[in-house]
């Protein structure tokens, strides 16, 4: 008691013991604009708290008041602003022509244009309306497809549409199993 009653008749007197760049720091969703949000990559549904300033994604964080995930996010939720926002996200695509033994950087657009047009060369002459024995199947079995985890519920579902039904790709997998 005698050392708190010393305190308080002290208080003001005695240098704060904190700094004040210490003092001044802060979380840096402070003053952000905050948006209830769900988590894009898988069925659980997780509720995010995304945090924008100016425009710009600055964090994103699980949602406290979700009784899904209750302010949890798995790693894959947990690294969306850095997916989206981070400088060290690779823009260009790496490309081996065939029989080369090194590596090229190419646009994102040049390769996806690429892409559709092999896809278009390979149905064209690997597409079948019916099986050997008649059965009518409209399908390829020259063509795959293998998503990977970063892409969306809404990517995901474009693509099973698109490839399956669209194109009549049997093999269509996604390493996220969604
Ligand atoms: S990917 Fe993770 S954070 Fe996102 S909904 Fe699924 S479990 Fe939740």
């Amino acid at each position: 008691m005698a050392i708190r009653r010393l305190l308080k008749t002290y208080a003001g007197l005695v240098p704060n013991p904190i700094s004040r760049p210490t003092r001044d720091w802060h979380a840096r969703t402070r003053g952000a604009e905050k948006v209830v949000s769900v988590c894009a990559y898988c069925a659980v549904g997780c509720s995010q708290l995304v945090y924008t300033r100016d425009g710009r994604i600055v964090d994103v964080e699980g949602n406290d008041d979700s009784p899904i995930n209750a302010g949890t996010l798995c790693p894959k939720g947990a690294a969306t602003s850095g997916l989206m926002a981070s400088p060290h996200r690779i823009t260009t695509v790496k490309y081996r022509a065939p029989h080369s033994d090194h590596w090229e950087d190419r646009p994102l657009a040049w390769a996806m244009e690429r892409i559709a047009q092999r896809v278009k060369q390979t149905r064209d002459v690997a597409f079948h309306e019916k099986n050997a024995a008649g059965v009518t199947v409209n399908r390829t079995l020259a063509i795959g497809h293998l998503g990977g985890a970063t892409l969306d519920n809404e990517e995901n579902y474009l693509i099973k549409k698109l490839f399956t039904a669209g194109l009549g790709i049997v093999a269509v997998e996604n390493q996220a199993r969604i």
